[in-house]
Order: structure tokens, then sequence, then C-alpha cells
């Protein structure tokens, strides 16, 4: 006889478990997970057997901090070995940082882990919780994905490539570097040749302590005087998002001056695009080479939110300097193609 599969729900709250109150959308204790385990779609024979954890503080995933994204990896990994797969339900605002972050965190992956959430909540009418959460139990359980994917409306996302592009469609997610790990529509379409190979190490948590890390958006007529406060503040690395290919102004010599300052004082600038497509090149213009002379290093095509969270995770293990610049430029979850 074959052993059911398993699957483990981590619920750490988010509109899908939300219902209305006086000040608007808020998480119910009990409320959801109740209602998980009478979702009449679990007694299907392909379902699996669900576990939920509910989270005794839900949050509006607003609230979300690096110690809120270790408790789920260690929660994640108390549970490894009793469940096939595992899912996050999540508040959307900051679902793409919690993906990307919990790549990095959770390192020899070789089950699903998947994150998901919805719009609507699954308490009004026109919810789209219940699509979102009957696919990621069916991906989580029965699919060979070895990483952490962002399930919505009808795709699975490489976790550390998908970006929040729409603040109240259902479509809220997007992947714009990197095909969607999984189509589904009346099939379920998994692309297997992108997917990441099944390591052959045992799972390792990785913590990301409380990160000094900013980014920061370039615009024109940004001061100098900014980025001086900034820098001076005790950061240890700097996002700098650019425009288009990886550009900065090239005729302002304190601003140049100040990076390079920055970097030889230590902290880490990674330049990242401030377009939802497409990546950074410093070598195409001068405006892009000034930056590369000043230090700063590539964040090729990764979104915002990976690159401050494997920024973050880099500087909180024991990485000297000059390995943290190389794996920020190297793929080390799918989160870049270069
Ligand atoms: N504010 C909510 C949250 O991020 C939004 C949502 O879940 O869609 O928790």
């Amino acid at each position: 006889m074959t052993q059911s599969k398993r699957v483990y729900i981590a619920y750490t709250g988010g509109t899908i478990g939300m219902k209305p109150s006086e000040n608007g959308f808020v998480p119910e204790a009990g409320y959801f997970t109740e209602q998980i385990k009478k979702l009449p779609e679990l007694s299907y024979p392909e379902m699996p057997e669900v576990v939920v954890h509910e989270y005794e503080n839900l949050i509006d995933s607003s609230n979300i901090t690096p110690d809120d994204w270790y408790t789920i990896s260690e929660d994640i990994k108390a549970n490894y070995n009793d469940f096939d797969g595992f899912i996050v339900l999540h508040g959307t605002d900051t679902m793409a940082y919690t993906a990307s972050a919990l790549s990095f965190m959770l390192e020899d992956l070789s089950k699903p882990v998947i994150v998901t959430g919805s719009q609507i909540p699954w308490a009004q009418m026109r919810t789209d919780a219940r699509e979102n959460l009957i696919t990621s139990i069916l991906l989580a359980s029965r699919y060979d994905i070895p990483e952490v994917g962002l399930y919505f409306h009808n795709r699975l996302y490489r976790g550390n490539r998908a970006r929040k592009t729409d603040a109240t469609g259902f479509h809220a997610f997007q992947s714009p570097n990197f095909p969607a790990l999984v189509k589904v529509g009346s099939q379920i379409e998994l692309n297997k040749e992108i997917v990441l190979q099944e390591p052959s190490k045992p799972l390792k948590i990785n913590r990301i302590i409380q990160p000094n890390v900013v980014v920061l958006s370039l615009f024109p007529g940004f001061s100098a005087k900014m980025l001086k406060s900034v820098i001076n503040s005790g950061i240890q690395g700097l996002v700098l998002m650019t425009y288009g290919i990886g550009n900065a102004p090239s005729n302002q010599p304190d601003f140049l001056d100040l990076l390079r300052k920055a970097d030889q004082s230590g902290i880490i600038i990674v330049n990242c695009t401030q377009c939802l497509k497409g990546g950074v090149d410093m070598s195409s213009y001068q405006t892009g080479r000034e930056l590369l002379n000043a230090g700063v290093i590539s964040g090729y095509d990764m979104t915002p939110e990976a690159t401050l969270t494997k920024l973050s995770y880099l500087l909180s293990s024991d990485c000297t300097i000059e390995v943290i610049k190389q794996k920020m430029q190297t793929s080390l979850r799918g989160e870049l193609s270069k």
C-alpha cells in the first residue's frame, strides 16, 4: 500500500484568513484553520493529509521581520522529515520578500515550500483563496519541486524571482526575468527543465540577523548629502536602485566619491535596476562604468527583494566581504542569470 502524502501548512496571517472589522481587515485566530480542516476538496483521493499550524500571533505581512522568517524556517525544519511538502500562508504585501528570504535561509532544500495567500479573504464571496490554496496543496504534495516557490493565480514562480506588481488584481505577482516553474490551467504543466536540482546534502537553516542594509532609489535631483547621511548611519550594505541598465549620474563627483569611500570602508554596494524587467550591465554606458570604478557590484537581473534578502543573508554569515561580493554576483538559488 502506498503511503498517503502529507503537507504541512504554516499559517502566518495575511488577507487570506482575515475578517472585516471596524478598523478594516484583520486576522482572526482559529477561523481560517477551521475552514481549511473542513475543506471538502481534502476528501478527494489525490489530496494529501494536511496539517495546519496556525501561528500564535497572526500578522498582516506588513509587520513581518527577519525573526519571523527564522520562526518559519525553524518550523519547516522541525517538521521536515514528516511531510512531503510545505505551504506558508502569508500576506501578499511582503510575500516576495519572505519567499526570497526563505530561499536563502533554507539551504539544500529537497522538498517544495510554497508561499501563497490571496487578494480577497476566504470569508468573502469572490475570494481567490480557494484556488490558490487547493493548487498549492496539490503542488506541494505531488510534484518534485525542491525549492521555495510562490504560487498565485495559476502560476508557480521561483520565490526569489517573484514581485508583487498589482495591489488589487488577482494576477498580483509576476516573475519578470524568469519563466514560471508551473503553469496551471486545465492541465498542471511543470517546467522540469528549469526547476532546481535536488541537493545531496541535508537541509540547513541560515539565520538572517536584523540587517544593516538599506535600499535607496535614485531620482533626478538626488543629492550626495542624502547619500552621505545614509552611508554614515552604520550600514553594512546598500542596494542602489539605478536607472535602466544600471546607470547613475556621472556628473556629480561628490556622489561617486562617497560611493568609492563607502566601498573602501567595507560597505557592500549592489546595483539593482529600477526597471521591472531586465538587469544591470554597468559596462554599457559611461554613467554605469563610473559606478563600476567606484566599487559598486552588479545585481544583474535580481529583483530588489532577492537582492536585499540575499545581501542580508550573506552579511549574517561569517563570509568575508570579498566572498560576499563574489556570492552576490553568483547564482546561489537560481535568483540571477548572467
Ligand atoms: N495587507 C495584507 C498582508 O500583506 C495584504 C494581503 O495579504 O493581500 O498581510
